[in-house]
């Protein structure tokens, strides 16, 4: 490696440019296909400078040869040395460095990107030299107007003739320099005017001390090279040098000092992945995305809709989940209920005595018990009456429903002993009697008994799950018994508030032990519990919403592997796109950057869309009344989740492409 900086300029070095010594290449040979030899031991010396023409029938292994000249390819045996650097040793990214430092190819079928502009094209080797913007559109500017196509830098290869075509090409090969180019039957394709004039182009690069090498079946061809090398059937058949006085001794010094030396040493300090690298992958993916647009869409539609659902259904789950929440914390997570019934083993309903509800008291995990009697009566104020639901239970009732008392006051114990007739009233009972009159110290009629009003409680509301508790009124429990339920042996149901929401399940056990022993060992109550009911509810709700969030995130599955799809046929799409980056100098990683680039933007602009999507399908659902609680974190979740699918799916089709072969890819449709 040391030392071989200097050979490429300085004719009279020993060490030949380029040097081969039998070159074997065998196609097959793999999967039951019979090798074929293609290549028989060829031995050839190219020193810097020369312009030489490799001729041979059509058939005769010269774009074979090519290809590992300009290591395309590798031989199957045999030494290629450049520079006096065996290529063997070179890894794959050397050999890339290799093809954008010191070739230049030109082919027949000039390879040109199909979606890029001549200018664009021209510029392809130097992204991968890390060229910055600016000086590659500039040097791209002067070797397109050097050619003569100034006028036509914006225009795509579609839009030029053959010999327009061939004349980027060649500009594309001189990009980075072109100390070697490499020309394979680059007249084929063009009528004679274009061919003549693509030939004087290689005369004029020769004259300026570039090596060329120039394949071509046609004899008139070759002859106008310095040296031919006629080829047959694989093997080397004539060698002739013109006795050209200018050019006696192959190439002059002079000429190719031209060109600034090659410096071998560099082949494995590569440019990093820098900013212009990801902008040039981003314009690229960009531009695929927009040729094809409607794919595109199809596409992006999964992605889109996934986010979108997961977003919306995780919106509507949560809001549920807190709309029972929130009815949850109204009717108290410590509340049970319990009633006298018919045991499930025969016999009649049992009866709850007030000597079975202070034994409940006693127990360590109850903190309260609330015998209730209510029933719909006929109440009477003036001449306004009205049938009324008359709640009857003891002075615990604000406390254990989380109720407060919005004027005047409630009764209390002493009050509920004394079988005092006094009643409060619930905000619309108090409006259908009174309006806006201050109703303390009124009389009501309930049924016949006179009751005193002492206070309204507030106003429940519409969203507790309790409201029609509004519509109530209510008189201390003895007193109800007393006066208005005379023919009550029990109470119509008991509540019990349990010490803390974890000792509910505790406490309905305990009362259950309790009754049983009491009871004569007959379950003849049942006791329920709000709170488990409404866990119960808000569990089904979570399951739900989890559903729903998998259904949503099965569809982002459904749209990564959409992109998949996508990046898989633009794989197979581009191949020839692949090999021609390769064959100016891209390495691998570049191409796998290029196509996880583009699997990137695609899902980064899915996810943005359905992002939008589903804020808007939340709006609608919002202004519908539907209750829905956005969270950022699902929506980043689901954002995140389609970028990572879609890169994670985009990077199988992406290795595929940079694990390509350059001579496969370049042959590829
Ligand atoms: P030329 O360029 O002189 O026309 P090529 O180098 O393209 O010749 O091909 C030389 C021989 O190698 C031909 O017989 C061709 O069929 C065969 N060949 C070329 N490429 C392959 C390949 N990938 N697999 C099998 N045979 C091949
Ligand atoms: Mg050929």
């Amino acid at each position: 490696m040391v030392g071989a900086a200097a050979s490429l300029q300085s004719e009279p070095d020993p060490v030949p440019l380029i040097e081969l010594r039998g070159i074997r290449k065998q196609y097959g040979g793999k999967d039951g296909v019979p090798a074929v030899e293609v290549l028989h031991g060829i031995d050839l010396s190219v020193r810097a400078g020369e312009f030489v023409a490799i001729m041979g029938q059509s058939g005769s292994g010269k774009s074979t040869l090519m290809h590992i000249l300009g290591c395309l390819d590798r031989a199957s045996s045999g030494a290629y040395r450049f520079s006096g650097r065996d290529v063997s040793t070179l890894d794959a990214d050397a050999l890339a460095w290799l093809r954008r430092e010191a070739f230049g190819f030109v082919f027949q079928g000039y390879h040109l990107i199909a979606t890029e502009s001549a200018r664009e094209n021209v510029e392809v080797p130097a992204i991968y030299a890390g060229t910055s913007t600016d000086v590659r559109a500039e040097r791209a500017a002067v070797l397109l107007a050097r050619l003569g196509l100034s006028e036509r830098q914006n225009n795509r290869p579609r839009q030029l003739s053959g010999g327009q075509q061939q004349r980027v090409s060649i500009a594309r090969a001189l990009m980075n320099g072109g100390r070697i180019i490499l020309a394979d039957e680059p007249t084929g394709a063009l009528d004679s005017q274009s061919g003549a004039e693509v030939m004087a182009l290689f005369h004029e690069l020769a004259d300026v001390g570039h090596t060329v090498i120039l394949i071509t079946h046609d004899r008139q061809v070759a002859e106008q090279a310095r040296r031919v090398i006629e080829i047959h059937d694989g093997r080397i058949v004539g060698d002739t040098q013109k006795a050209d006085p200018e050019v006696a001794g192959g190439a002059d010094e002079s000429r190719t000092r031209a060109l600034p030396a090659l410096n071998m040493n560099a082949a494995h300090s590569d440019p990093g992945a820098g900013l212009a690298e990801l902008q040039e992958a981003l314009r690229t993916a960009w531009r695929g995305m927009r040729i094809n647009r409607s794919r595109t869409f199809l596409t992006l539609l999964g992605i889109i809709i996934g986010v979108a659902s997961v977003i919306v259904m995780l919106a509507i789950g949560e809001g549920a989940r807190q709309r029972v929440m929130s009815q949850m914390g109204a009717l108290g997570t410590t509340i049970m209920y319990m009633g006298s019934r018919a045991p499930p083993t025969g016999g009649p309903p049992g009866m709850l005595t007030e000597e079975d509800l202070a034994a409940i008291g006693e127990l360590p995990d109850i903190r309260r018990v609330m015998p209730v009697i209510g029933d719909p009566l006929t109440l009477r104020y003036g001449n306004a009456s009205r049938e009324v639901y008359v709640f009857a239970a003891d002075e615990d009732m604000p406390s254990i429903h989380h109720w407060s008392v919005g004027q005047g006051r409630f009764y209390t114990d002493a009050e509920d002993r004394d079988l005092a007739p006094l009643v409060v009233l619930g905000a619309k009972a108090r409006a259908h009697f009174f309006g806006a009159a201050d109703p303390v110290g009124e009389q009501l009629l309930i049924g016949s008994a006179p009751f005193e009003v002492i206070g309204v409680m507030a106003e429940r509301g519409a969203d507790s799950g309790a409201q029609n508790y509004d519509d109530m009124v209510f008189i201390p429990y003895r007193t109800g018994r007393a006066r208005v339920y005379q023919a009550q042996a029990q109470p119509d149901y008991v509540v019990m508030e349990a010490a803390s929401s974890g000792s509910v399940l505790a406490a309905e056990e305990a009362v259950r032990q309790l009754l049983l022993t009491r009871h004569g060992g007959r379950e003849d109550f049942g006791i329920g519990n709000a709170a488990a009911r409404l866990q119960a509810e808000a569990a089904t709700r979570r399951s739900m919403t989890m559903m729903l969030g998998l259904i949503a995130a099965v569809s982002l599955l459904v749209g990564g592997i959409g992109v998949m799809n996508v990046m898989l046929m633009t794989v197979k799409e581009r191949t020839r796109e692949i090999g021609i980056r390769m064959a100016t100098g891209a390495r691998q990683r570049d191409i796998l950057r290029q196509f996880l680039t583009e699997a990137m933007l695609l899902t980064v602009v899915g996810g943005a869309l359905g992002l939008i999507l589903g804020l808007l399908i939340g709006a609608a659902l919002i202004a519908a009344e539907v209750p829905l609680v956005f969270s950022v974190t699902a929506m980043a979740g689901a954002f995140a989740c389609a970028v990572v699918t879609g890169v994670l799916f985009g990077f199988m089709p992406a290795r595929t492409a940079a694990r390509l072969d350059p001579v496969v890819a370049l042959a590829g449709e």
